[in-house]
């Protein structure tokens, strides 16, 4: 696993783009024994192992994109490819699946169908989403699904697992204020645009601390306002842009539904107008129980309770195996990457995966199928 995971590491590929990636999975798999599907949702693989006659099935997933970061590291497994690097540690869980499909269609000790999802382009991109609308779970039906991603900074031999909301879904939004353009001399002329926007940006923090129910947990950022070219004229358009993240699709729709009418009804009050374009990009990440209780107990059989942290806190960040999660039931964990040396956050240009975490990722994988799918 060591060795497909610095190879990988050596060659990253950006989301849609995991030509070489997807094919050395796919070859690996082939080299197994393992039934593979190519080009599911672009880049994407599926590896179906069958064993024995129950109609059981299982879905394991990976995510195989890399970063459009600059590598800092200079070990020998440094990306070869300029500008592209696996900082999120992508590689890791790629060969951590690889390592459980060989384990697994090797010793058979399971009765049923699992199947080895490999997605491409998880990084914003919607690789999740291509797969599923390219047909993944008709193709292959999946009773559960599970997932999982490192942690730098959690020890290594540790897990974290949830039950219910575990990442928050995401959402982006542009505003455009339209005023009438006029000489900055001569604002009773015009509608500054501007000023409308400043007020809209300050009237979009009621929306969480007024429209939200303080005991729901809700983001709402401007990160960024644009508007005019000069100093001596007032814009007749401005623009804000931003992104908000909820636990639940109810919220995330509430915050939708009010920021259309706060900065529509504000510019109004100024005698400007605002058009809003509200996009839901991630739905948030929610674990089933049972399955999480399962991935729990397994976590333990591996580590021993007292490693596996069943109430961590809810993560702000969004990650779009909740595309997956929405259609089937099931759960994603986190793996300790350990806060050795070398082991900073992700997406950091000095990160790298932790290879001694490889046997806890893979383990987790064969236990879960030995016990879901248990002869
Ligand atoms: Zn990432
Ligand atoms: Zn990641």
């Amino acid at each position: 696993m060591r060795e497909w995971r610095r190879d990988i590491h050596a060659h990253p590929e950006l989301g849609f783009e995991e030509k070489r990636t997807s094919e050395l999975v796919a070859a690996k798999l082939e080299g197994f024994g393992i039934e593979v599907h190519r080009g599911i949702g672009k880049t994407g693989v599926v590896g179906v192992l069958k064993n024995g006659g129950s109609r059981k099935t299982l879905g394991l997933r990976a995510d195989m994109d890399a970063l459009p970061i600059q590598e800092a590291n200079t070990f020998a497994h440094r990306s070869r490819n300029d500008g592209r690097m696996h900082a999120c540690g992508h590689d890791g869980h790629i060969a951590m699946l690889l390592g459980a499909a060989q384990h697994l269609a090797r010793t058979r000790n399971f009765d049923g169908t699992v199947h080895f999802i490999f997605q491409p382009a998880e990084e914003g991109i919607g690789g999740a989403r291509a797969m599923v609308e390219d047909g993944l779970f008709r193709r292959f039906p999946c009773e559960a699904i599970f997932g999982m991603h490192n942690r730098p900074g959690m020890a290594l031999g540790r897990f974290a697992v949830r039950a219910g909301p575990m990442m928050a879904g995401g959402a982006f939004f542009d505003i455009d204020v339209i005023g009438r353009g006029a000489h900055g001399a001569r604002p009773e002329s015009g509608i500054d645009s501007v000023l409308v926007a400043a007020h809209i940006a300050t009237a979009l923090q009621s929306i969480v601390s007024r429209n939200v129910r303080p005991v729901e947990t809700a983001v709402v950022s401007v990160t960024q306002i644009h508007g005019g070219d000069a100093y001596n004229v007032l814009p007749q358009r401005a623009r804000l842009s931003g992104t908000a993240r909820a636990f639940s699709t109810e919220v995330m729709e509430l915050i939708g539904r009010n920021l259309a009418r706060v900065a529509e009804g504000v510019a109004a009050g100024f005698g400007a107008s605002a058009q809003t374009d509200f996009r839901a990009i991630f739905p948030p990440l929610i674990n089933d129980a049972n399955e999480a209780e399962l991935a729990a107990a397994v976590c333990a059989e591996l580590v021993g309770a007292q490693n596996v942290r069943r109430d961590p806190p809810l993560i702000m960040a969004s990650e779009d195996f909740s595309y997956m999660l929405a259609e089937v039931p099931g759960c994603y964990i986190n793996i300790g990457n350990g806060d050795c040396e070398g082991a900073c956050e992700v997406h950091n240009p000095s990160y790298d995966f932790n290879d001694a975490a490889l046997p806890y990722g893979a383990g987790f994988f064969v236990r879960l199928v030995e016990r879901k799918l248990q002869k």
